[in-house]
């Protein structure tokens, strides 16, 4: 294959598809990593793997569709119609872009287990290009069908996170 400027960024230049083809978390090929995930052809088996995907979908949002809807799939919540969810979620995330992500801790969350709660850190940048770290731990269960979903994120007091987002890449926006 001939090397095309946007392989080095990431995403494919020819391709039709816009699809990525590096995973924005890090975890290797988008297709064999978060892209099933966030297409719903599959479900994570993971807690880990639920929020990888869930971050590639924050940082893939602008570019497709199925994204947003990733996120509102799971991250399930009462007391607001989807549509009034999904227009909240655009207007947080166009606010912010993510840059990359690093898990730092592991708390169950296997297959087996009922619950997880995982330990990152984001880095991102805003439309002022100020850039920033967001560290947060955030806690995953098993929804109505057993698949994982995005529960909350828990509070780690002061980390050395050296910049607070207005919005956690976890988090549903009020
Ligand atoms: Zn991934």
């Amino acid at each position: 294959m001939t090397p095309v400027p946007g392989v080095s960024l990431g995403f494919r230049r020819q391709s039709s598809s816009p699809e990525p083809a590096a995973c924005p978390c890090g975890g290797g090929a988008y297709g064999s990593c978060c892209g099933p995930s966030i297409a719903g052809q599959q479900l994570a088996v993971t807690a880990e793997q639920l929020m990888r995907s869930r971050y590639s979908a924050f940082a893939l949002w602008a570019r497709d569709p199925e994204a947003i809807e990733y996120l509102l799939r799971t991250h399930p919540e009462t007391g607001q119609t989807a549509a009034a969810r999904r227009k909240a979620l655009k207007e947080s995330c166009r606010n912010l872009q993510w840059l990359s992500l690093k898990v730092l801790d592991c708390q169950n969350g296997s297959p087996l287990d009922q619950y997880g709660t995982l330990t990152f850190e984001a880095r991102w940048r805003d439309r002022d290009r100020r850039e920033g770290v967001l560290r947060e731990c955030s806690r995953f269960g098993r929804g109505e069908s057993g698949e994982w979903i995005y529960l909350e994120a828990l509070s780690l007091g002061d980390g050395p996170a050296d910049r607070k987002p207005p919005q956690s890449p976890a988090t549903t926006p009020p």
